[in-house]
């Protein structure tokens, strides 16, 4: 009986990572890597890599911040954030409780309608949250409404679309889901362990983040092996709540 040699990695470097912030391997054994490019230390994906990497470098002063964080992972930036910010405040969202409630210790918040009071959130985070949501504009809405001057939503969001169109996959009509689409949906770490996909987002999310809540947003995409950030659909976002806008002035 002969033993099967090991399969050599699709893809090996090695880099410093954004996420557990230590000098590691990265490793894909499959190459779709969204979701196979793994630290050999924290096991986080590209996508949680490049949104610390994102938080560090336009939200420098995180640890001392007021953070909220809808349906946070167990990995990746999460923990990190966790970890190193002592007002970090972690939320999912469960069907039929109160927003702003707690189950079993964990805090219930409903994106589209957050408990939390106007401005009072120095940094909302959102990792592939956005494209699950049936009122996203509410949800912008109330992201707005809560953040503090100068605040910003940072998150990731799969911008499957690209230069086409957003367009709904499902929606809500008194009560029933209502598939425009076939159904399609993502693992979810609470629930009956799925979610499904409501939007397929494309580069237009900043215009209808726009038109919802006034705020800009600006779209970051990242390639950079040395922190192990290489994948499909791993734009982040940033949405910045301005400091004061009655002082702007037009550069002619
Ligand atoms: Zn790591």
């Amino acid at each position: 009986m002969t033993q099967s040699q090991p399969q050599a990695p699709v893809l090996q470097v090695s880099g410093h990572c954004p996420t557990c912030d230590q000098d590691v391997e990265f490793i894909a054994n499959n190459a779709w890597f969204r979701d196979h490019f793994l630290c050999s230390r924290c096991g986080s994906i590209p996508r949680e890599r490049a949104l610390m990497a994102v938080i560090d470098a336009f939200f420098p002063q995180w640890r001392q911040a007021v953070i909220h964080e809808s349906s946070p992972g167990n990995r990746g930036a999460s923990v990190r954030l966790r970890q190193e910010c002592t007002r970090y405040i972690p939320s999912q969202y469960f069907p039929n409780v109160e927003t702003g409630d707690s189950v079993d210790g964990i805090r219930c918040e409903n994106l589209e309608a957050l408990s939390f009071a106007d401005d009072s959130i120095d940094l909302h985070v959102t990792q592939d949250v956005l494209e699950h949501l049936f009122s996203p504009s509410q949800a912008f809405c109330e992201i707005a409404r809560t953040l503090k001057p100068g605040g910003m939503h940072i998150c990731t969001v799969p911008i499957v679309n690209k230069d086409r169109p957003s367009v709904v996959r499902a929606r809500v009509d008194k009560g029933e889901v209502v598939h425009v689409l076939p159904a399609e949906y993502h693992g979810n770490p609470v629930g009956d362990g799925r979610s499904l996909v409501t939007v397929d987002w494309g580069y237009d999310i900043g215009r209808h983040i726009f038109d919802a809540c006034g705020l800009y947003t600006q779209m970051v995409k990242m390639d950079d092996l040395s922190q192990g950030i290489r994948a499909e659909y791993i734009e982040v976002l940033v949405t910045v709540k301005p400091v004061e806008t009655a002082s702007f002035q037009p550069i002619p």
